[in-house]
Formats: C-alpha cells, structure tokens, sequence
C-alpha cells in the first residue's frame, strides 16, 4: 500500500532553437515544446511522473477536479486508479495521460522497471526517424540522407499537399534518390486533421487508395493514418484494398474499448496506440494482448517529449513485437531536436544507429531534470489531504464534511466496469 499524498501538476514550455511547423497543424509556428507534467507524491516519500500534451495552462484546474477522486488512494492499484481516471472522466475532461505516473510508483516500490512489471525484460529496441514538418521533394531528399548518413535505417516522412501530385512527387522522388538504403514509410496526418490556421487537405477513401498505390509502386513500407480515424467503414476497405500496410491508433482518448473494435474489424495492419493517449499503459498492453489473438502488428507511437519516448519505449521492449517492429523516434532538426524534445530529462535519449537501449532503473526508467523544471515548468496545481478537508469545510460545513468522511472510510470494495480488458 503507497498512499496518494499529493498531487501536483505543471506547466512546462521549453523553447525550440528554430520555429518548428508540426505538419498536424499547417501553418502553426511552434517556438516552445509545451506540455503538462504530473507529479504524484505518496505517503512513503515516492514520486511518479507522467505528461501530457497541452495549448497553454488549461490544465491549471486538474488538480482540483482530479484530488478528491485520488488522494487517500493506493497508487499502486492500478484497477483502481484506472477505475477512478475513469469516474472523472464522465463529468470532466478524458485524463488518462496520469496514468503512467503510477506505475512509475509501482515500479519503483518493486523495483522493477515498467518493462518488468509488464513481464519483459529490458533490451534493444529499433528506431525509425520521425520527420515532423511538410517539405517539399528537395528538402526531403536533403532531410532523408541526413537521417542515413547518422545512422537510421528507417524514417517516416509528414505527406499531405494540398496539391495531391506533390504528394506523389515526393514519394517517387525520396524513393528514387534513397534506392532503397533506407525503409520508407509515410504519415498522411488525415486521422486527426487540424485546419485551425491554414487549411489542411482533406482525403476520402479514393484519394487514400490512389496515394496507396504510389507508395507501394515506390516501396514504402507502410502508410499511417491515410483517412480520418474514426472513418470506421473507410478504415477497412482502404486496408483491405491496399498493398501495404495501413497504420494508425495513437489518439483513441477512448482507449481500449474503441480500439478492440477497431482490431476486430481490422481498421489497421498496424495499430499504433500511444499509451499518453489511449488510455494508459493498461489499457495499451490490452490492446497488444487482442493484437497478438488476431495476429496484426504493433508499433509504438510517440512525440511530446522524452517522457511519453520513455513509457512507450518501456511498453515496446515489453511487447513481444520488438524483434520485428520500431517505436518512433521524434527527430526533426533543426526545430525538434534531442536537447529540445528531452531536456526535461537528466538523461535525454540519443540513439544510437537505429536504435536504443531500454532504461534498467525502477519505474518509468528516468529522472526529471529539476533544473529544467525550475527553469521552464510552473506549478499551476497542487491538491492534497489538508487542502480538501479546507474545500470541504468551506463547501459543506462541519456536519456534512464529517457524513462524508464517515462513508468515505466505510467504503471497501470497488466496482469495476468490466470492457477494459
Ligand atoms: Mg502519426
């Protein structure tokens, strides 16, 4: 038993050496990698972290609407935890971006790696490069060779021109100039499209099918979220009907459930479930479990910084699919950089030809970096015993607060809702 102390949530915006333009949002000029951190203290003085993505401090609540469901709670009862991210989730905003924080706790109370609380041991685990701004033909060559001559051996490539023959240059043309030195595999971005500054293409099923073609004239490996991810019936034909690999699953917010239906009518070849968004890491390793049961692929989706890298990493190594598959490694210099993405971190993930090793330590496998976070984090939330007694007293008053706690206390058992596993 680690009892939920405290809960604090920040905000951390480190700035980027160069304007980055994430493709999922065409014309956004990116100057800082923001996102939200959590950190749950327990009764016996361990700590668990996790991140999440953010805008800007619209988090800066969470803590409030998160506490009361949390605290007193044993962080390492991950049911129970799921459960009550859960609970929150029907009258507030989805937030299952917490949920690794406590398997760092649990990991760190076994002393176990989450690789080795998942059953896998720590290994090897392949890279592919993840480009992360649209370009066209010549910049990509140019990018593509960088990525080859530091050592990668696979990259994904951000295509989707408004012009459709852009799209299909730029396929031929990287495919030509690599002849084949290095795998392919390309991201149509359709599966969440943004079009909040300037406009974003917008595929349907036959313009997917047609660029699938070209990518398999072209060799490409495989092709990531080519329609919109909850074009269910559009999914399946395309993957059906093409001669490659058609990928995607990382922002199911709904986690496992969606996603199991998505596996049984084969939505994808290759699902992609990032365990910051969908739900986990339990609801995640379910979700691979049911991949293994109808033999699709795996790969492990990842961007917002070295923590989400870390617990997808952790996830990967443990799955059973990482002598076959790659995890993304975000890495689109000069914007998204290692320093940029990572520095949150003591130790920022480099890879080394390819690929990476699996961090040993207890828990999520890393230690956050405090001067980073002083630097560039701001506490926005905190929520712990004596502040809801405070909330509660002024809410309901003496005799209502003490009715509470009283049924609090008398409460032993929990119900599960059973469609998460
Ligand atoms: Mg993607």
């Amino acid at each position: 038993m680690s009892k939920i102390k405290q809960i604090e949530i920040y905000y951390v915006s480190i700035p980027l050496p160069t304007i980055f333009y994430p493709a999922w949002i065409p014309g956004f000029p990116q100057n800082e990698n923001r996102f939200a951190l959590i950190r749950v203290l327990t009764e016996d003085g361990i700590e668990g972290w996790s991140t999440g993505p953010v805008i800007g401090k619209e988090h800066a609540t969470l803590a409030n609407l998160i506490g009361p469901y949390l605290i007193g709670e044993d962080a390492t009862d991950i049911e129970t935890i799921q459960q009550r991210i859960r609970e929150v989730s029907y009258i507030g905003w989805r937030n299952f971006w917490i949920e690794p924080a406590f398997w760092d706790i649990k990991g760190k109370v076994e002393g176990k790696s989450l690789c080795e609380l998942l059953g896998g041991k720590p290994r090897t685990v392949k890279l592919y490069a993840s480009t992360g701004e649209l370009k066209n033909s010549t910049q990509r060559i140019k990018e593509v060779e960088q990525r080859y001559n530091e050592g990668f051996t696979s990259i994904k490539l951000k295509i989707h021109h408004m012009d459709e023959k852009m799209d299909n240059e730029q396929v031929q043309g990287t495919a030509k100039a690599m002849d084949g030195k290095i795998d392919l595999h390309v991201d149509a971005n359709q599966g969440w499209r943004v079009a909040m500054i300037s406009n974003a293409p917008l595929w349907d099923l036959e313009r997917a099918k047609r660029f699938s073609d070209v990518c398999a004239a072209a060799g490409v490996k495989s092709l990531e979220e080519p329609l919109a991810m909850d074009d269910y019936d559009s999914l399946c034909e395309l993957t059906k009907y093409s001669k490659i690999p058609v990928a995607g699953g990382e922002l199911h917010s709904y986690g496992y459930p969606e996603l199991k239906m998505m596996i049984e009518r084969k939505c994808y070849s290759i699902f992609t479930p990032d365990a910051v968004f969908c739900g986990g890491v339990a609801q995640v390793w379910n979700v691979i479990q049911l991949l293994k049961k109808h033999n699709l692929r795996f790969s492990g989706h990842t961007w917002l910084n070295g923590i989400s890298f870390a617990i997808n990493l952790q996830i990967m190594a443990a799955s059973g699919y990482a002598d076959t598959e790659e995890i993304e490694y975000p890495y689109a210099p000069p914007g998204w950089t290692v320093e940029a993405r990572d520095q949150i971190l003591e130790e920022p993930f480099y890879h080394k030809k390819s690929t990476i090793e699996t961090p040993t330590a207890p828990g999520l496998g890393f230690k956050i970096n405090k001067k980073t976070l002083r630097k560039y984090g701001t506490r926005i939330g905190i929520m712990n015993q004596p502040r809801l007694t405070v909330h509660s007293l002024r809410s309901f008053g003496l005799k209502v607060s003490l009715l509470m706690d009283k049924a609090l206390k008398e409460r032993k058992t929990n119900t599960f809702n059973s469609n998460q596993a």
